[in-house]
Parts: structure tokens; C-alpha cells; sequence
């Protein structure tokens, strides 16, 4: 028996069984859908893609796996070598996992541990936004402040040593002041808070939230796990603003197969780096630097600079300001698109009830939750199909 996610057993619909996928259409045994979700953000370049189906083929054909444990393998070094060279700044220290939500535990580790490696036992707060999402397991919902996990946490007991802050900087400035040598980090989804509605915000936090971290000697975490590879319109936000430590993940292997990133800058690695056996990072989940995982983000990374995303997602964010354009209706609150995401806001989660199979019956998957009716597609879309998948969502308000 499967124990569905996010999923009350008992009163859930029958999930639709997916018997084949292509490009961005999923395919049921009698319908074909576009799938406006991109596989939970991470399917970019559109299911069933050549040129990443023949390198986790031939990845297998010599090895699916082997830890990094006291081994290595070309396909985890041409991943980190890749990274390196495509990552801006000097995020340049990998360190894989299986999953977002563990890259981010790890990243809340290393920056913890780097201010105990360097004797500053003081620094055990960490500040985050209102409304993030980093991840389901508990530390990451302790940073989190998603209003789906407040119950959970509540019978967790208090959050220990978190402080969120809302995306305003005259907030972001008194907390460094309140807190500066207790804080070893800021997290944030930069830009773009996915999970917890698809809130938008200025690069000018960021920037101000780059300077202050420097001020005070914190270290600035991106959790790009949704935003990286060109979601937001920039290949990174930390093309923009650069953090110490980045996350990635969801998109990171074009949607193929779970594996995420930590990326270190020197300064972090150089904190851990030494004679002393103590100081190492102690983390190493086994499926990390999977040889799969790896040969399918290298070939997807090729294909998102070769196929010159950037411009397509320009397209997408154009298309989808000239449909969404007036769209109006007493029950939406607002609507908010950047780069390759859409979300409309209603006030009353209730009237988004049934969307789902209206959608359905008009030939597009979508997953509407709490009050945010979305779209983030592969970047692969055309336009006409584009255009289906905003029509829908206006002919729901119609
Ligand atoms: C999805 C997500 C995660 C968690 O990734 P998983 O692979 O589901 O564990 C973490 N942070 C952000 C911003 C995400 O969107």
C-alpha cells in the first residue's frame, strides 16, 4: 500500500496513473495532459529527453552507484568540475546529497559547525523568512515557516534558536542589531518563496542582507532548490547577490532522478580544512555523488547553456504577463509572475476546489494548494501549449 504525501488517505482522489511521459505532456490511459507543475519544478527540459535518457543508459551499462566512501568516479568529478566553472564567485566546494531537503540540513550544519571550528560556540541562531519552505525534515521545518507544518511543530515544542523575519529590511536591520554575535546564518529562498505561496520579493533585500552579513560576519545561505536553473529569469539569484553556501536541487538533474548540491565557498571550506580530524564535516548520506544522478545533471547543465534557456524563459515570462494581463475576479487576491513562475492568490482556498479536474478535463495537470493556483512549466513549452496552460487558469475565474 502506498502512503501518499501530503495526502489525507482516507478522503484522497485517486491519483492519475501515469502510463508513459514525452516532452511536456504526461499521458493517462486516455488522456494526454500538460504537465504545468514540471514534475514538482524539476522536469526543465521536458520528460523523456534524448540526450539525458542516453547518459543515465550508458551510466548504467558501467555503474549505477558506488559510495564516496573511500571511492570516487569520473561522473561525480566532471559534475563538481562542471560546477565549479558554470557556479559563480568561489562556490566551488561540492558536497552531494540525495534530496533538497538534505543538501539544506547540510548547509544549516556547515554553517554551524564553521563557527565552532572557529571557536565562536555563541553563534547558534539562525535567521530566516517568514514563510519559507526548505524542506520536510525537522530541522528544515524549524527554519521553515510553512503554514501547512505549523501543527507538527507545534507538538514539537518550540523552534530552538530560529528567528523569521518578514522580507522587509527595515526588519532584516534590527535583527542583525538584536542579534549580531549570536547568528551564524541567514537562509532564504532568494527572490522567489515557492512553497510558501510563490511570494515574490526585491533583489534589494538581498543585497542589503549580503551587506549586513558581512557587517557582521554571518554567513548568507541561498536555499536555490526551486529557484536555481533559471526559474526566477537568472540562471542563479547568486548571479546576482552572492551567498557563502548554496543549495541546489529539484532541477538540478533535469528532473531525472533525486539528487541535490551544497556549494561552499572558499571561506567556508577553509574553515573546515586542517590537521585536526575534528573539524571535518561529518555528514555523507550513501546515495550521494550518485553516478547516474551525476552523468544526467552534467548532460542537463549542457543542455540549459547550449539551449539558451535564459531567452526562452525571458519568452515564458512574456507570454505570460500578456495572458494574465487584467485577469480580475473578487476572489483573487493578487497575481504574481517572474521569470518561469505564476501563481494567482486567492482569499478563499475553498473556491479552488475542483480546479484540479477542470484543468484536467482541459487537457493540463495541475496542483493547486492552499490559496495559490500556480504554473511553473518546463522550459520547453511552446507557446501554444504555454498559452493553454494560462487559459485554463483565466477560464476558472470566468
Ligand atoms: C523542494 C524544496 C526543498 C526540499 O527538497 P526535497 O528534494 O523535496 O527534499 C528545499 N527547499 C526548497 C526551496 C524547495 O523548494
Amino acid at each position: 500500500m502506498i502512503w501518499y504525501p501530503y495526502q489525507q488517505m482516507k478522503t484522497m482522489r485517486t491519483p492519475y496513473n501515469i502510463i508513459d511521459a514525452n516532452g511536456v505532456y504526461l499521458y493517462t490511459e486516455n488522456d494526454k495532459l500538460i504537465d504545468s507543475v514540471s514534475s514538482w519544478w524539476s522536469v526543465i527540459h521536458g520528460y523523456k529527453h534524448p540526450v539525458l535518457t542516453e547518459a543515465i543508459k550508458n551510466q548504467a551499462d558501467q555503474f549505477s552507484h558506488v559510495m564516496l566512501g573511500g571511492l570516487t568516479h569520473e561522473p561525480v568529478r566532471k559534475l563538481a568540475e562542471k560546477l565549479e566553472e558554470w557556479l559563480p564567485g568561489d562556490l566551488d566546494y561540492c558536497f552531494f546529497s540525495d534530496s533538497g531537503s538534505v543538501a539544506v540540513e547540510v548547509a544549516l550544519k556547515m554553517a554551524l559547525q564553521y563557527y565552532v571550528n572557529r571557536g565562536e560556540r555563541k553563534r547558534t541562531k539562525v535567521l530566516s523568512l517568514t514563510h519559507a519552505y526548505h524542506g520536510d525534515t525537522f530541522k528544515t521545518m524549524e527554519v521553515g515557516d510553512d503554514e501547512d507544518y505549523h501543527f507538527i511543530l507545534e507538538a514539537y515544542g518550540e523552534k530552538k534558536d530560529v528567528i523569521h523575519i518578514p522580507t522587509q529590511t527595515d526588519a532584516l536591520e534590527e535583527a542583525f542589531v538584536r542579534f549580531h554575535e549570536e547568528l551564524n546564518c541567514l537562509i532564504v529562498e532568494p527572490l522567489l518563496q515557492g512553497a510558501g505561496g510563490m511570494r515574490m520579493y526585491d533583489v534589494s533585500f538581498l543585497q542589503r542582507a549580503r551587506a549586513l552579513c558581512d557587517e557582521y560576519g554571518v554567513l548568507l545561505v541561498f536555499d536555490e532548490v526551486a529557484t536555481g536553473f533559471g526559474r526566477t529569469g537568472n540562471r542563479f539569484v547568486a548571479d546576482l547577490v552572492l551567498p557563502d553556501i548554496l543549495v541546489l536541487g529539484k532541477a538540478l538533474t533535469g528532473g531525472y532522478i533525486g539528487h541535490a548540491v551544497t556549494v561552499a565557498n572558499h571561506k567556508v571550506y577553509e574553515g573546515f580544512y586542517g590537521d585536526d580530524s575534528e573539524k571535518a564535516l561529518m555528514h555523507g548520506p550513501t546515495f550521494m555523488g550518485n553516478a547516474l544522478a551525476c552523468s544526467v545533471a552534467l548532460k542537463s547543465i549542457e543542455l540549459f547553456e547550449e539551449g539558451d534557456y535564459l531567452s526562452r524563459i525571458r519568452r515564458i515570462e512574456e507570454i505570460t504577463r500578456r495572458e494574465m494581463a487584467g485577469l480580475a475576479h473578487e476572489q483573487i487576491q493578487e497575481v504574481r509572475i517572474l521569470g518561469g513562475c505564476v501563481c494567482v492568490e486567492v482569499k478563499d482556498p475553498d473556491f479552488l476546489q475542483g480546479y484540479q479536474q477542470f484543468a484536467c478535463r482541459r487537457g493540463v495537470f495541475s496542483r493547486p494548494f492552499l490559496r495559490y493556483l500556480y504554473a511553473m512549466v518546463p522550459y520547453v513549452i511552446t507557446e501554444e501549449e504555454l498559452v493553454q496552460v494560462l487559459g485554463v487558469m483565466r477560464e476558472w475565474f470566468a
